[in-house]
């Protein structure tokens, strides 16, 4: 069996949504589950009101459960059809919640963003997307919700996604998808919409169960971070850990990192090729000097090797960051002490614009520079999620501190923030004008499409 034919075979989709507080989250999410007949029996029969299903209700299960424990700040909740499995990583909405979103979006694949229409493009709108655009998710549906209200106006619709688009137009996401529905009646979640003609897409699970996805995995870069050793009774000698990405196969000619020794692979579990997400043990050809916390790569294709490290960091603890004090920093099967060197700046995650800070408080996100200990091994965020990512860990606690995301230092985020900064200008300007914001949604969406070009 090939890689890509392994790969289809487990077509798992993660997805989170997100939206402002009543824009019918719990409403969509219990559509989704009872109209693709995934929901078992006694969570139908508990929500069951007066013969009508409450479909808020349904997801209360998921809520308790969520406020429960302490550290369990994202809930999971899983369902298959005949063509997915599908596991939906529920976070609090609250604005304040970005440390839970930022955890639920490092693990999802796609993020569903719901729109009230009524309402159109809000902070949150703005913030959640930025959000997930920063942890790596690819694919964003914007589910125009509460079609109903606006009389399932496609004019309305149009306007939303422009404004939209206005925005989204920096975003590192390749893929965005709007959906116009009613999650009330379940118009366009599982079933078309039979009131909403002018709409010529698929319903929202459609979508969910066809978007390509197969791509996302990196397997180009083989990166095999050394989780343990293990000593056959032949006195054999094999490396194990799970393959982050790439494909690895016997022959190869693979570097230790960092110490950069190299040797051949003679031997993978049973098999002539392994690749990711597979847990493996190689066996090589040398008896190099490799432990846990190594890294495997192709001689060919190494990560980057370096105690300095250009990172985004989403910060989670009530003790505010402080520069120069130490922290541990968790890289794959690495735990080293770091300092951060430098607050570069602290982003508003709703007008994508940076500012200036010495400290970065609990849910902020801003720039930073790192010096570790020790030399790892890594690669951009943007390239490799598995080992791009990290977290610090405060010292003293022991509580995760803060979600990094190692930046490529070739592009500077100050060049990819700079037209969205201007557009916003423009939009403070138009305001100041007295303007509607129907009028200014519409403007900056023009200014936008050319600034594409
Ligand atoms: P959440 O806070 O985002 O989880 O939102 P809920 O699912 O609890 O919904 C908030 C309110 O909006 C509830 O009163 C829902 O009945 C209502 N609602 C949800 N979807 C729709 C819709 O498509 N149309 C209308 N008119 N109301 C909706």
């Amino acid at each position: 069996m090939s890689f890509v034919e392994r790969y289809q075979e487990l077509e798992l989709l993660r997805f989170m949504t997100c939206g402002g507080v009543d824009h019918g989250k719990s409403t969509l999410l219990g559509r989704l589950l009872v109209d693709s007949r995934s929901v078992p029996e006694d969570h139908l029969e508990a929500a069951k009101r007066n013969n009508e299903v409450d479909f808020a209700m349904l997801l209360d299960g998921l809520r308790a459960e969520r406020e429960q424990g302490i550290t369990i700040d994202v809930a999971y909740r899983y369902f298959r059809t005949n063509k997915r499995k599908f596991i939906i990583a529920d976070a609090p909405g609250h604005e304040q919640y970005t440390r839970n979103m930022a955890t639920a979006a490092s693990n999802c694949d796609l993020a569903v963003v719901l729109v009230d229409a009524g309402e159109g493009i809000i902070e949150q709108t703005r913030r959640h997307s930025f959000i997930a655009a920063l942890l790596g998710i690819k694919h964003l549906v914007i589910a125009v919700n509460k079609m109903d209200l606006v009389d399932r106006s496609e004019e309305r619709f149009d306007t939303i996604r422009r404004a939209y688009d206005a925005f989204a137009a920096r975003l590192e996401v390749t893929d965005v998808e709007f959906i116009p529905m009613v999650a009330a009646t379940g118009e366009n979640v599982v079933q078309r919409s039979a009131q909403m003609e002018w709409y010529g897409g698929r319903p929202l699970l459609d979508h969910l169960e066809n978007v390509h996805i197969a791509s996302d995995q990196n397997l180009i870069d083989l990166r095999l971070p050394v989780q343990l050793i293990l000593r056959g009774d032949d006195g054999s000698r094999h490396v194990a850990g799970t393959i982050a990405s790439g494909v690895v196969r016997v022959g190869d000619e693979v570097s230790v990192l960092p110490s950069q020794t190299t040797a051949r692979v003679s031997g993978i579990s049973h098999r002539s090729e392994a690749f990711a997400p597979l847990a493996v043990a190689i066996t090589l050809d040398r008896d190099v000097d490799v432990s846990r916390g190594d890294m495997l790569a192709h001689v060919r294709n190494i990560p980057t090797l370096s105690r300095e490290i250009e990172a985004m960091l989403v910060w989670m603890s009530a003790e505010p960051l402080q520069q120069g004090r130490e922290y541990l920093l968790q890289h794959c099967a690495v735990q080293t002490s770091a300092v951060v060197r430098d607050v570069r700046y602290c982003i508003d995650v709703t007008e994508l614009r940076h500012h200036a800070a010495l400290e970065l408080r609990m849910n902020e996100i801003g720039r930073v520079s790192i010096e570790a200990s020790r030399r790892i091994a890594f690669d951009a965020y943007s390239r490799n999620r598995a080992t791009g990512a990290f977290i610090l860990i405060d010292r003293m606690t022991g509580e995760t501190a803060a979600a990094g995301m190692i930046l490529d230092r070739e592009t500077a985020p100050e060049e990819v923030l700079t037209p969205v900064r201007s557009l916003a200008a423009i939009e403070k300007l138009l305001a100041d004008y007295g303007l509607d914001a129907d009028s200014i949604e519409e403007i900056t969406a023009i200014i936008a499409s050319r600034l594409d070009r």
